[in-house]
């Protein structure tokens, strides 16, 4: 009922507002975002390089309906990516791009040479893309983008919903050879008519599009904190000859860190997500709606504890 009701706040300019003009609100968001500048994302990067952790960096933004905002975001990664380079990291230093951030629902084309930029940029530096999954009205759209990405830039991944009831069979269409896709439950508020609404039924979802997956042949990015969706993956894994760097885990930066750096110590590649910049709110409510603990936390710093 929270998480439904934060969902929906995530989407209101006046919560925004009051929000994010509270100053110790600050000192929450740094729980979950990196920072403002890509200078301050580079350096969290470099921290969790050091601690054998791999990164997807995402600058922080989505849904714009101005065309120079949307150039404005992809001159960003590509500035993130130059900041990234001299650390050599290549794959291990990824970013994830919204494409509603880079023009997506202006026109689909725009988003797509937006998007194009932002790979080639990634591919001088050795390292890739991964396209985030939005609301259920972009799917097509992201799809049909990520489609076209590939053809020169093979390695662009995308994260699929298990909770969105077409969820199976993008898996389906997604699990051949050369295909990155990180599998998440989903964030957004969406319609029965479109996607399961239990926690039951959007974890046995996300099973069941783990197995198509694992059994595929391409590359499954599993990004879940749930113990026992890792503890699926791992029995999967074994059955179908998987070996560890055969897929990996995804993480968000600040959320089950000792998590992380357990699986990272037993020979898996855990990748966190890495958002940074001054756009956070849509973000951050995201994460107060997964975990009603998170919101007691927020209202112990806004009440200076
Ligand atoms: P849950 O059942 O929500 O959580 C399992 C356990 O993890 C909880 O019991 C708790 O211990 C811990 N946990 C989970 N969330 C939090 C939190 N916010 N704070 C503290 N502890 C927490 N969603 C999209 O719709 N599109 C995307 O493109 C997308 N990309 C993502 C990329 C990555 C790398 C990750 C990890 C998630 C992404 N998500 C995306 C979000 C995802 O859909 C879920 O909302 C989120 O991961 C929580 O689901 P869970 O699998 O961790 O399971």
């Amino acid at each position: 009922m929270l998480g439904q009701l934060l969902l929906a706040t995530s989407r209101s300019a006046l919560v925004r507002r009051s929000v994010t003009g509270f100053p110790l609100t600050r000192k929450v968001v740094d729980r979950f975002v990196a920072g403002e500048t890509a200078g301050q994302a580079r350096d969290a990067v470099e921290r969790l390089s050091d601690m054998k952790l791999a990164v997807t960096v995402d600058h922080l933004g989505e849904e714009t309906l101005d065309a120079g905002a949307a150039a404005a975001t992809a001159k960003a990664y590509v500035t993130l990516l130059e900041e990234l380079r001299p650390l050599r990291l290549g794959d291990r230093a990824e970013v994830s791009v919204k494409l509603s951030a880079v023009g997506q629902r202006l026109d689909e084309a725009m988003a797509l040479g937006h998007a194009r930029e932002i790979c080639a940029a990634a591919a001088a530096g050795g390292s890739s893309v991964t396209l985030d999954m939005e609301d259920h009205t972009t799917v097509d759209s992201t799809l049909r983008i990520l489609r076209a990405l590939r053809e020169d830039h093979p390695s662009t991944g995308v994260a699929i919903q298990a909770y969105l009831l077409r969820g199976e069979d993008d898996c389906h269409e997604l699990a051949g050879e050369g295909s990155r896709v990180r599998l998440v439950k989903g964030a957004y508020r969406e319609p029965a008519s479109v996607a399961h609404q239990s926690k039951a039924a959007v974890d046995r979802a996300y099973v069941r599009c783990l197995r198509i997956l694992m059994a595929g042949k391409g590359y499954p990015m599993v990004a879940t904190h749930d113990d026992r969706l890792i503890a699926v993956t791992e029995l999967l894994a074994d059955r179908f000859g998987r070996a560890i760097g055969d897929y990996e885990y995804q993480m968000l930066y600040g959320i089950r860190t000792d998590r992380q750096q357990a699986l990272a110590g037993a020979g898996h590649t855990v990748r966190v997500y890495v958002p940074y910049g001054d756009d956070w709110y849509g973000y951050f409510m995201r994460r107060l709606a997964e975990r009603p603990a998170n919101v007691a936390f927020f209202l112990r710093a806004l009440g200076g504890k």
